[in-house]
């Protein structure tokens, strides 16, 4: 038997927790489909230790309900993972979503009918649901990538993966482990499991950078200070590229006096987070700009780390914030600890894992532990891992075959009344993403109002407005040295995967006018029927 919505909701993350609200509220019937066995996604899954937020939670929140702004009670500067999944389940309960998610169900595969217009889903519990709408909330960095290494399963202790770790925990105590990665989730795990385990061997295919969080717990004059002006803060946060209230420093690194020049970075590395990119406004624009930043962390990672030839490979060679940057939280005082070993793995690649270890060119490493911190097939992974088929059963596959393309990253041509939230070609990864997730909610939300207002039940964008968009979104990508590397903005972590610069980086704000103009043009590039 057939279950029917107005529209079905795929992943219970923040994404699909605020659509299913706005939805409802406004008398649609709506259900949402998640494969976990609770809200929260990120939050759900990622429970290794020591993950937590690296955008501050009084930003890192909902906006849309004032009263939820002011009951939420954050504790520290960056809540860690089970305090952020309180969060998720609490705006549940405030919002008694839970009736209408349906948890444990994987959606595997949606056919458009084109005859009846509605969407067909089907899921991996055999259940079949039709909507006239489908929205897809399955996030940006919500499916694990665990690469193809010869001899994985012959590993005989025990393997976890960063972004599917075991609810109950780890202990690594008494325990040797290995741990493949130095990404955020690496950078902010490594510490915590290094004062655990008896020894820990780091396997760095790239070196990265990251930057001090200084968390700390939250005093009750900055949280009464901070709820009496959300509203300012958040207004100021949509001014700013990446939807973040920092200070944005608009003078040129390369212009600026050396010692002012580091003054400044003193005082973003002194204050700690990703503000530190915002200390001049062209770190990002020029790569002589770019090198006095990595000179200055090189510096850092000099003065930190004892050893030097352990500093000589913890130190990047690339661009600083071309890959996501990381905060941290004692990252490079770890590798001054006698049970933590580096081993730089980009010229002598992993051959093979073996029952007891790995292999690299030139040595065996033995654990009892495998952490796999390989992040995510980022942005397509989770969308393309479910066979969508929109107009002449056409499959998302082949249309993104050479890479992602979608109007606004909320829609595809031949894909109708399908919508994505935060999908490729939005700001979404490049930004705070509560605030950009609720922008693309309220848009998705109000869209389909409109339609309900005109009569109409068919939305679909067109090619030309598409192709201008997907046009807006490489050239706005070509002017940043954010593009230029092999990074998961470009699909480059995964073999295989089309090498194209995936998020809109020319902003948040000016992604908001494009789309207010949008609606104020009566859904302009949009087919409405
Ligand atoms: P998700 O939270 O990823 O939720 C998607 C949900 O969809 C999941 O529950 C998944 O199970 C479900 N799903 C997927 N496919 C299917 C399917 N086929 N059928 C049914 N269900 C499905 N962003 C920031 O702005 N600041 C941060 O500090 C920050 N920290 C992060 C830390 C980590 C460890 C990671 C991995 C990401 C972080 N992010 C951060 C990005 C984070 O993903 C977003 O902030 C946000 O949580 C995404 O919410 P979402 O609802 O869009 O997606
Ligand atoms: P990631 O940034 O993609 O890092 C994956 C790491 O694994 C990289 O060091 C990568 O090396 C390495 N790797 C992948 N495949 C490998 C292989 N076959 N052999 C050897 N090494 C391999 O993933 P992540 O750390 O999970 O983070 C993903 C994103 O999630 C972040 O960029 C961020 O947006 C978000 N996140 C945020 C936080 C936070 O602080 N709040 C925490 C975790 C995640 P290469 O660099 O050489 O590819």
């Amino acid at each position: 038997m057939e279950k029917s919505f107005d529209a079905l909701i795929v992943g219970a993350g923040f994404g699909g927790m605020y659509m299913l609200h706005r939805l409802r509220g406004m008398g649609f019937s709506a259900r949402v489909l998640e494969a976990g066995a609770g809200v929260g996604g990120t939050w759900y899954w990622n429970r290794y230790p020591g993950a937590r937020c690296d955008v501050e939670s009084v930003q890192y929140s909902y906006q849309f309900s004032p009263e939820l702004e002011q009951d939420w009670e954050w504790s520290e500067r960056y809540a860690t993972q089970p305090e952020i999944l309180r969060y998720a389940n609490h705006v549940c309960d405030r919002f008694d979503l839970w009736r209408d998610i349906q948890f444990e169900t994987r959606v595997v595969r949606a056919d458009f009918d084109e005859s009846a217009t509605l969407w067909r889903i089907e899921t991996d519990t055999e259940e079949t649901f039709v909507a006239r709408f489908v929205v897809t909330a399955v996030g940006c960095l919500s499916s694990p990538n665990t690469p193809k290494i010869p001899g994985l399963a012959d590993f005989a202790g025990s393997t976890y993966h960063t972004g599917y770790w075991p609810h109950e925990g780890v202990d690594f105590t008494g325990r040797t482990v290995g741990v493949i990665g130095t990404g955020s989730s690496a950078i902010q795990s490594i510490p915590i499991m290094a004062k655990q385990a008896k020894h820990l061997t780091v396997f760095q295919r790239t070196a990265n950078y990251t930057v001090p969080a200084h968390n700390a717990p939250l005093d009750e004059a900055y949280v009464a200070r901070v709820k009496a002006s959300y509203r300012e803060m958040r207004a100021r946060a949509r001014t700013k590229p990446a939807g973040i209230d920092f200070v944005i420093n608009p003078a040129s690194a390369v212009e600026t006096p050396e010692q002012e020049r580091l003054r400044e970075f003193e005082a973003r590395w002194a204050y700690g987070g990703l503000g530190f990119m915002a200390a001049f406004s062209d770190l990002l624009l020029n790569d002589e700009s770019n090198k006095t930043a990595q000179d200055f962390v090189k510096a850092k990672i000099r003065e930190i780390v004892e050893d030097p030839a352990t500093a000589e490979m913890l130190t990047p060679k690339n661009i600083i914030g071309c890959k996501r940057l990381c905060v941290d939280t004692g990252y490079w005082e770890t590798f001054n600890r006698p049970n933590v070993t580096l081993v730089d793995i980009a010229d002598r690649p992993i051959e093979r894992i073996t029952a007891t270890g790995l292999e690299t060119k030139d040595g065996t490493y033995a654990f009892d532990c495998l952490v796999l911190a390989t992040g995510f097939d980022a942005m397509t992974g989770a969308l393309l891992k479910m066979d969508i088929r929109g107009r002449g059963g056409v499959t998302l596959r082949e249309k993104w075959g050479e890479g992602p393309k979608s109007y606004l990253g909320l829609t595809v041509v031949g894909f109708p009344n399908l919508f994505m939230i935060t999908g490729p070609g939005s700001p979404s990864v490049l930004t705070n993403m509560l605030p950009t997730i609720e922008q693309h909610v309220d848009f998705i939300a109000d869209c389909l109002g409109a339609m309900r207002a005109k009569g109409a039940t068919l939305i679909e964008p067109m090619e030309e407005a598409q192709d201008a968009w997907v046009g807006e979104v490489g050239k706005s990508a070509s002017i940043t040295l954010r593009s230029t590397c092999s990074s998961w903005y470009v699909g480059a972590n995964i073999p295989g995967k089309p090498r194209v610069f995936m998020p809109y980086i020319g902003g948040f704000p000016s992604y908001i006018e494009h789309c207010k103009a949008v609606v104020a043009e009566d859904y302009r590039g949009f087919a409405l029927s």
